[in-house]
């Protein structure tokens, strides 16, 4: 009798595949590196700008801080909290959305502190860049930043916001903004391979990671001075989506907002569970659980990452035969993403198949 069960259940890993990371592709990732000790955090200095997320959203749930800047100054990468969040010479802080289908809907990028708009631009269109050839043109246009503006915050401080929706920025140049004012909104002009605003932030003309403050220290673990007015927490990990498809999935299609069904039809060739996260480390271990309507596990299916990825995705199906047909009914998935034999992340999601 041979098993039937690797014909009735689909596995699909993606998460090896050439993954957006940033404002441009993912690169060789740099070795891990301890992670920190203890995260020293000094009081604030007097002087300093200080900032909040310039972002309209609940960060952690709706939006996600997805890299950071990169303090190593070899051609390493790493980030302030000794995490690969970030890649090689990134100047800045992006903080993504979901997909484009949240873009379309509008996500205001706010003023980060009270300044004065010194310059900006509209105009540049909106499109992932996925290739070499893509990345290119908009290097050679020099227009990385895309649709964006620099706000000047007095003392020597500057916040420059990139890749802003084509027509959405709301300001000229000279205005006075106040903290929270909007700028525009999350876009995907410029150097860019997904939703996000790319915040860069200069003190007297050099860049500061805000998780960290103006400092001569480089590399990660060094006492910190943030300048984010209420703490920000540091996760370097988390899941931006995740729900149901009636096909196998791709990020490209991810990105773009598709698989957001509500309700599938019981005539899916396949019912595929999948989620999209950030910040997945070699070793990880996916664990996911797909239950028909009925309660029966369909699925439960464990995958150790081989790799670390920035982001990816992954998930796990049932195939429709007519031997054993997808029911109607509330179908269920769980996930649980777990590191050195803790859970990091996890989740579980419903849809009706009808
Ligand atoms: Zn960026």
């Amino acid at each position: 009798m041979m098993s039937s069960r690797s014909r009735l259940y689909i596995l699909i890993s993606i998460g090896s595949l050439l993954v957006t990371s940033g404002c441009r592709p993912s690169e060789p990732i740099s070795t891990a590196t301890e992670p920190p000790q203890e995260m020293r955090v000094a009081a604030p200095d007097a002087n300093w700008v200080r900032l909040i997320p310039p972002i309209d959203c609940t960060l952690g749930e709706d939006c996600f801080t997805l890299l950071y800047v990169d303090r190593d100054p070899s051609p390493n990468e790493i980030d302030f909290g000794c995490g690969r969040q970030t890649y090689d010479g990134h100047k800045g802080t992006d903080f993504a959305i979901p997909d484009e289908a949240v873009m379309e809907q509008g996500v205001n990028v706010l003023a980060a502190a009270d300044g004065t708009v010194l310059r900006l631009r509209d105009g540049e269109i909106d499109r992932r860049r996925t290739t070499a050839e893509e990345i290119a043109e908009v290097e050679e246009s020099g227009k990385e930043c895309g649709n964006g503006m620099v706000v000047d915050h007095g003392n020597g401080w500057e916040t420059q916001y990139c890749h802003l929706k084509q027509g959405s920025v709301a300001v000229v140049e000279g205005q006075s903004v106040r903290q929270g004012d909007v700028l525009g909104e999350v876009g995907l002009s410029g150097k860019t391979t997904f939703p996000h605003v790319h915040i860069t932030v200069r003190y007297q003309g050099e860049v500061v990671d805000p998780f960290v403050g103006a400092t001569s220290a480089l590399g990660c673990n060094v006492t910190r001075r943030p300048l984010w007015q209420e703490p920000l927490d540091y996760e370097p990990t988390g899941i931006l989506r995740s729900g149901f498809a009636a096909e196998q999935i791709t990020i490209d299609r991810l990105w773009d907002g598709a698989y957001r069904d509500s309700a599938l039809s019981r005539d899916i060739p396949l019912i595929f569970f999948w989620v999209h996260g950030y910040g997945i480390l070699e070793g990880d271990v996916e664990h996911f659980l797909l239950l028909d309507p009925r309660g029966n596990v369909i699925t439960d299916y464990e995958q150790t990452a081989e790799a670390s990825q920035k982001n990816w995705a992954n998930g796990v199906g049932k195939r429709n035969t007519s031997e054993r047909p997808i029911l109607p009914g509330t179908w269920r998935g769980e996930y649980k993403l777990i590191r050195n034999g803790e859970v990091v992340a996890e989740l579980e999601r419903e849809i009706e198949v009808r």
